[in-house]
C-alpha cells in the first residue's frame, strides 16, 4: 500500500514538475522567438527608413549624374544597405555603381509579387548580382516604385541556449520559403513535416503578414541531457516529497482505521452495552445488586472490553459523556426490564475526577428519582489521583441517597489513605485477592487485607469469587465481609439474562437450602 502510494505521489510529482519545466521551456523559447524576431525585424525597419530618405533626398531625374550622387549619399548611411538599382517594373536601368545597362537587366519575375502586405514591394531572393560587378555573391532585391535596394545576405546574431535552435524564414503567400538566418531546415521540421512529436518541443512566431517567421524548436532528450543537474535534484524532490505524503498518509490511514479513532467516532448511547453482575449479601446468599460493567460495541458489532477503551476516554476526557451514557442505558433497561418490586443496589464505576456532586447527582437522577426501586453506589475506580475536593462531594452524594465506594481496593498505592481520609460507604478489595490459587502469596494476604478493611469499619465487598472453596474460605473468615461478587455466582449478564437470573426458581424447600448452602438465592 505504502508503495503504491509512494509510486502515485511520484509519478504526480514528475508530472507536476515535468508540466511546470516544459511550461517554462515553452515560455523560454517564446522569449527567444520574439527576440529573433526583434533582430529580424530590425532589417525591416532599416530598409523603411532608407526608402523613406529616399522618398526625400531622391529628387534628380532617374540615372542621370545627379541622381546617382544623390545615391551615393544614401548609401552611404550605417545601415548595411549599400547598393540601390533603378529598376521600373523589375528592370534594371542603373545602379549606384553602374550609370546606365543597356539594355536594361530584365529580375524577372519576383520571387515575392507586390501585394500590399509587406509594404515595400516584390522581392527577388538570393538572386546572382554578378551583373552589379559583384561575382559570386547572392544578395536579395526589394522593390519599391521604380527604386530597389540590395539586402546582402546577413547575420541576425541569434544566441538562443544550447538546446534550442532557431531558424528565421521568409514566407511567401504560396507556401514558399526561403531560409534567412539561424539553423536552417527547424521550419521545415516544425511546419512543413510537424515532426514535432516525441521528445521535440516546436513553436512559430510570424509578424502579422505572415512574411517573416522565426521557428524555434527544442529536443527535449537533448534538453534534460545538458540539465542532468537540476533535473536529478528535481526527481529526488519529487521522491523526497512522494516519501514525505506516504509518511503522511500512512499515519493518516493508521488513525483513521485505528480503535481509538473509531472509538471517539462511533461512540454514542446506542454504541454503549451495559452488563450486569449480580452482587450477593454473603451471609444470606441473597442477591442484592448488580455491577453494572460497561461494553462497546464496534461498527462490526464485536463487542469490546473496558480494557481497550476506559483508557481512550481519561486520555480524550470523555469521562463524563461516558458515564452519562451507562447511567442512561442502565436506567433505561433497569427500570423497564426488572419488575418494580424488586429493590436493587446498582453499582457504577466511576472516574476519580469525576467526583462532582451536581454532575453526578443529575447523571443518575433517574434512580435517585425512584428511591424504593434502587440504591446507587459509585465505586470510584482507581486510575487517577482522588480529587482534594472529594470529602465535600462524598458528603453530598449521601445526602442525595447516593454511596460509595473505593473500588480495586490493595492494588493501589494510595488506596489505603484513601480509605482512611475519606468517609467512603465501603471498599472493594481487588478481584486479584480472590482470584489467586490457593497458598499463593496474593491468597494468603487475603485473610490480613479482609482484616485491614474491616478495621475501617466500611462494608466490604470481595469480588472475583470464582471457586466455591474461596467462598467457603470467606465464610469461614473472622471479619464480617458483607458482599461477594464474581463468576461463581455470574458472570456479567445482558439485561435479559440478567433479569432471568434475579426470577426466584420454582424449586422445592430443600433444594432450595442445599443452594443457599451453597451460597446462591434469587430472593
Ligand atoms: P472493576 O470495576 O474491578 O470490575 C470488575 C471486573 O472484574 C469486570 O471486568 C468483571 O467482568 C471482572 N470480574 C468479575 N468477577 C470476576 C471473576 O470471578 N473472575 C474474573 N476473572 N473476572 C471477574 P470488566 O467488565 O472487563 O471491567 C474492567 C474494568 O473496567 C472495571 O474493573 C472498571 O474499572 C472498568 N469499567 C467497567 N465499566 C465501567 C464503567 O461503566 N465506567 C468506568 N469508569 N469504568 C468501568
Ligand atoms: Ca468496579
Ligand atoms: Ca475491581
Amino acid at each position: 500500500m505504502g508503495m503504491i502510494v509512494w509510486l502515485l505521489t511520484f509519478a504526480v510529482m514528475l508530472v507536476a514538475l515535468g508540466t511546470y519545466g516544459l511550461f517554462r521551456v515553452n515560455a523560454t523559447m517564446g522569449t527567444e522567438a520574439r527576440a529573433a524576431g526583434e533582430q529580424f525585424l530590425q532589417l525591416q525597419r532599416d530598409i523603411g527608413s532608407a526608402f523613406a530618405t529616399v522618398g526625400r533626398e531622391l529628387t534628380a531625374s532617374p540615372c542621370s549624374d545627379a541622381y546617382h550622387a544623390q545615391l551615393r549619399r544614401i548609401a552611404y548611411l550605417p545601415d548595411g544597405l549599400s547598393q540601390f538599382l533603378h529598376a521600373p517594373d523589375g528592370k534594371v536601368a542603373c545602379a549606384l555603381d553602374k550609370p546606365s545597362f543597356d539594355p536594361a537587366i530584365d529580375l524577372g519575375p519576383p520571387d515575392i509579387a507586390q501585394d500590399g502586405t509587406n509594404g515595400y514591394g516584390a522581392l527577388w531572393i538570393d538572386r546572382d548580382l554578378s551583373f552589379l560587378g559583384l561575382e559570386g555573391t547572392k544578395g536579395s532585391i526589394l522593390l519599391a516604385g521604380t527604386l530597389a535596394v540590395v539586402i546582402p545576405p546577413h547575420d541576425y546574431g541569434f544566441r538562443p541556449p544550447d538546446w534550442m535552435a532557431v531558424e528565421a524564414v521568409l514566407v511567401s503567400r504560396d507556401g514558399r520559403w526561403w531560409h534567412r538566418s539561424g539553423d536552417a531546415g527547424i521550419y521545415e521540421r516544425v511546419v512543413v513535416t510537424r515532426e514535432d512529436a516525441g521528445h521535440f518541443l516546436s513553436r512559430l512566431e510570424c509578424d502579422e503578414a505572415g512574411l517573416n517567421c522565426i521557428a524555434v524548436e527544442v529536443d527535449l532528450l537533448g534538453l534534460v541531457d545538458a540539465q542532468q543537474g537540476p533535473v536529478a535534484i528535481l526527481v529526488l524532490l519529487a521522491a523526497m516529497i512522494a516519501a514525505a505524503a506516504t509518511y503522511l498518509f500512512n499515519r493518516f490511514l493508521t488513525y483513521y482505521w485505528s480503535f481509538e479513532a473509531r472509538f471517539c467516532r462511533y461512540l454514542d448511547e446506542e454504541s454503549v452495552v451495559c452488563m450486569y453482575q449480580p452482587v450477593m449479601a454473603l451471609e444470606t446468599g441473597e442477591i442484592t445488586g448488580c455491577e453494572v460493567l460497561a461494553r462497546w460495541r464496534d461498527i462490526d458489532d464485536s463487542i469490546v472490553f473496558p480494557d481497550r477503551f476506559i483508557e481512550v476516554i481519561e486520555r480524550r476526557g470523555l469521562t463524563k459523556r461516558f458515564t452519562e451514557m451507562v447511567a442512561r442505558r442502565a436506567c433505561t433497561e433497569l427500570s423497564s426490564q426488572l419488575p418494580s418490586g424488586r429493590r436493587l443496589q446498582v453499582n457504577f464505576n466511576i472516574f476519580p475526577r469525576d467526583l462532582d456532586s451536581d454532575h453526578l447527582t443529575r447523571i443518575y437522577a433517574g434512580f435517585i428519582a425512584q428511591p424504593q426501586r434502587f440504591d446507587v453506589v459509585l465505586e470510584i475506580i482507581e486510575s487517577d489521583e482522588i480529587p482534594a475536593n472529594a470529602q465535600r462531594e462524598i458528603e453530598r452524594l449521601r445526602r442525595h441517597g447516593v454511596k460509595t465506594y473505593i473500588d480495586d481496593f490493595g492494588t493501589g498505592y494510595s488506596n489505603m489513605q484513601n480509605v482512611a481520609a475519606l468517609s467512603v460507604d465501603g471498599v472493594k478489595l481487588d478481584r486479584a485477592f480472590a482470584m489467586a490459587p490457593d497458598n499463593s502469596v496474593m491468597a494468603r494476604m487475603l485473610r490480613h487485607a479482609v482484616d485491614m478493611i474491616q478495621a475501617t469499619g466500611r462494608v466490604m465487598v470481595v469480588e472475583g469469587v470464582e471457586t466455591p472453596e474461596r467462598l467457603t474460605q470467606l465464610r469461614a473468615m473472622q471479619a464480617k465481609i458483607d458482599f461477594v461478587q464474581g463468576y461463581l455466582i455470574s458472570r456479567p449478564l445482558e439485561i435479559g439474562a440478567f433479569a432471568e437470573f434475579l426470577k426466584p426458581e420454582p424449586v422445592s424447600l430443600s433444594e432450595r437450602r442445599a443452594k443457599a448452602g451453597f451460597g446462591i438465592v434469587a430472593a
